[in-house]
């Protein structure tokens, strides 16, 4: 049968890292809950978007005024929170700080052509793959190219020598430069650019990243990983992971029940 299995761009990383993860989340839907530290990255999104969507449409907000859209959603929450220990009160407090960072180190040093933009999905018939997936920045560099810029949060996003780990997120790169070249019908060759911002201190920091691209399409020589995703999907074998570093109850929501687990 011609089925095409839907992707996130964001989840690329997740199939790769835990097969069993990904089908449990993204094909059995599975029901789990979002775990905070994620939803502090959420949130951070929700403030730094509405301030640079602001500079973007020439109504400049205050770091502050656009921190509004933090509080806005850590008050009604789209997702089931799994709040443990944390209230939206503390979150609240973790985050503010955070955006407030963005605003001032990283946001002056950015031109933004578009924020949070929505793809249009892209169709490999061939690999029957859907990617889809929106993008948190389309960027312009100083000699008028286009880049993708993506921002991401957590307590190691920026190491102590202030470098930002990229490697890791070549493939959802990848995937983005490919879904808002689609978009916006313009190239997008300028180098994507992670922007990390540390949840356990207050390191900011801009990482580059080339040929993510290729790394998902491949060459004549090699298969680009988005040939091995469509290999793993289709084969229907989504094996587990127990070493993955996600592999608890606290992130996967097969845990209970997988049998690939320690
Ligand atoms: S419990 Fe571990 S091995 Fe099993 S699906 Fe979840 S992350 Fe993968």
């Amino acid at each position: 049968m011609f089925n095409i299995i839907k992707i996130r761009a964001s989840s690329l990383g997740e199939l790769f890292d835990c097969p069993a993860r990904w089908e449990a989340k993204h094909l059995l839907k599975m029901p789990r809950k979002t775990n905070v530290a994620a939803f502090l990255g959420t949130s951070v999104h929700a403030g730094t978007a509405k301030y640079d969507q602001s500079v973007l449409d020439n109504n400049k907000l205050s770091p502050m005024e656009a921190a509004g859209a933090i509080v806005d959603i850590l008050k009604n929450p789209e997702e089931d929170i799994d709040w443990g220990d944390d209230t939206p009160k503390s979150i609240e407090k973790k985050a503010i700080p955070i955006h407030l960072r963005y605003c001032s180190n990283i946001a002056p040093k950015m031109e933004y052509v578009a924020v949070e933009l929505t793809c249009q999905p892209l169709i490999f018939t061939d690999l029957r793959l859907e990617l889809t997936g929106s993008t948190d920045r389309v960027y312009k560099d100083k000699l008028g190219n286009l880049g993708i810029a993506d921002i991401k949060t957590g307590k190691t996003a920026v190491s102590s020598a202030n470098v930002v780990a990229t490697g890791k997120h070549a493939a959802q790169m990848g995937v983005y430069e490919l879904l808002a070249e689609h978009s916006f019908n313009q190239q997008i060759d300028a180098p994507a650019q992670i922007i990390g911002l540390n949840t356990s201190n207050d390191k900011a920091a801009i990482g580059t990243l080339s040929g993510a691209r290729e790394l998902l399409l491949g060459d004549e020589f090699n298969k680009g990983l988005l040939h091995r995703a469509s290999e793993l999907i289709h084969s229907g074998n989504f094996y587990g992971n127990p070493s993955s570093m996600l592999c608890s109850e606290k992130y996967c929501p097969r845990h209970s029940v997988c049998k690939f687990k320690k």
